[in-house]
């Protein structure tokens, strides 16, 4: 399946990401892990990355559109992918979706994950003191979700309209989620 993870920060995607691409056998594609990893290795890419992340800005579209239809050339992506991240904006979506045309690859589904504000600042502050990831400090956490509610919320409308967006609960225990996730994905093979 293609399939595409959308939600605000602190809902859960990369958790449940993991278990919807084991399940499907399809390599999840997590956008912020490139990043983080280019970071890492110190390469160019990651250079212009952190100024934005440690921001809690958006990296700009044509770097990140570039990054992921390369990633998804690879041929562990031929039969399917999760994507984790991305798109991220309006633009984003637009130029994903011309390349999905291109290669006649429809999506299959958009799963948003929706959990209360509250909960998700919550789950981002507990997993600064887990990960230490550096833009989760409270100053960041805000404002990324405030970059999600600005620029990724009207992607929810963009794929409503087309027909893909798919609601789960992510609130409750993460293979509660998981299931909740994978009967819905195993509801949609079915029709
Ligand atoms: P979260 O969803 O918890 O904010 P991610 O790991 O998905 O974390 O992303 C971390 C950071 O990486 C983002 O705040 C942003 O700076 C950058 N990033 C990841 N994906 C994208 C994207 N599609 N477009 C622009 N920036 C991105």
């Amino acid at each position: 399946m293609r399939l595409v993870l959308l939600g605000p920060p602190g809902a859960g995607k990369g958790t449940q990401a993991a278990i919807i691409a084991e399940a499907h056998d399809i390599p999840h594609v997590a956008t912020g892990d490139i990043f983080r990893a280019n970071v890492q290795q110190e390469t160019a890419l990651g250079t212009e990355a952190k100024a934005y992340m440690d921001r809690g800005e958006l990296v700009p579209d044509d770097v990140v559109i570039g990054m992921v239809q390369d990633r998804l050339t690879e041929d562990d992506a031929a039969d399917g992918f999760l994507l984790d991240g991305f798109p991220r904006t309006v633009p984003q979506a637009e130029a994903f979706e011309v390349w999905l045309q291109e290669r006649d690859w429809p999506l299959d589904a958009v799963i948003r994950f929706v959990a209360p504000e509250e909960e998700l600042i919550a789950r981002l502050e507990s997993r600064r003191e887990i990960e230490g990831r550096s833009d989760d400090d409270s100053e960041v956490i805000r404002k990324r979700l405030v970059e999600y509610r600005s620029k990724t919320e009207p992607l929810e409308d963009f794929y409503e309209e087309r027909g893909l967006l798919r609601d789960v609960e992510a609130v409750g225990e993460i293979e509660e989620v998981g299931r909740r996730t994978l009967d819905m994905l195993a509801s949609l093979e079915r029709a």
